[in-house]
């Protein structure tokens, strides 16, 4: 099997990044494979801006929140190595945006977390789920306890 080059790390900016980023590191570690860091968001009214727009973490923005989005990557990526080259902040549908990222910059493994769901959230679906659907790369779900 050819070891992973490029792996990319999906956070949410949730308690269970740490454990995610974890399992990406030394996965990196044993290829030395490259890694690169995305956060998707939509939480910020963006008005304008297409879905998919990648934002800029090294330009200050007028608008504190968004600010804020990139300073936590930021943050995330200097602690991890990470050049901001390979930090990406996209505004969009989380889904759909780590598998675009994926196939633009040859990620071969994406690592992203999983919860165990139940009852209605179980039809509702997973981010993990769909991505694993519509990658074209391999994907490294790693179980976290239900959210
Ligand atoms: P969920 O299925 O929404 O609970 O998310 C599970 C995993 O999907 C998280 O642990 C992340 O790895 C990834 N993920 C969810 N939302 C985002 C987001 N906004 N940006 C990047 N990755 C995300």
């Amino acid at each position: 099997m050819q070891p992973y080059q490029h792996i990319l790390i999906a956070i949410d900016y949730s308690e269970f990044d740490p454990a995610v980023i974890q399992k990406a590191c030394n996965m990196a570690k044993q290829t030395q494979a490259t890694l690169s860091l995305l956060h998707v968001f939509d939480n910020i009214a963006m008005p304008d801006t297409a879905y998919g727009t990648r934002i800029s973490l090294d330009k200050p923005s007028d608008y504190a929140l968004l600010n804020s989005e990139k300073n936590r990557l930021r943050q995330i990526a200097d602690t991890l190595g990470i050049d901001h080259d390979h930090a990406w902040l996209i505004w969009g549908s989380p889904q759909q945006e780590i598998v675009h990222l994926a196939e633009q910059q040859a990620i071969d493994l994406i690592v992203m977390g999983f919860h165990t769901k139940q009852g209605l959230a179980l039809l509702l679906g997973s981010t993990a789920n769909s991505v694993l659907h519509h990658a074209k790369c391999d994907l490294l779900a790693v179980h976290l306890p239900a959210a």
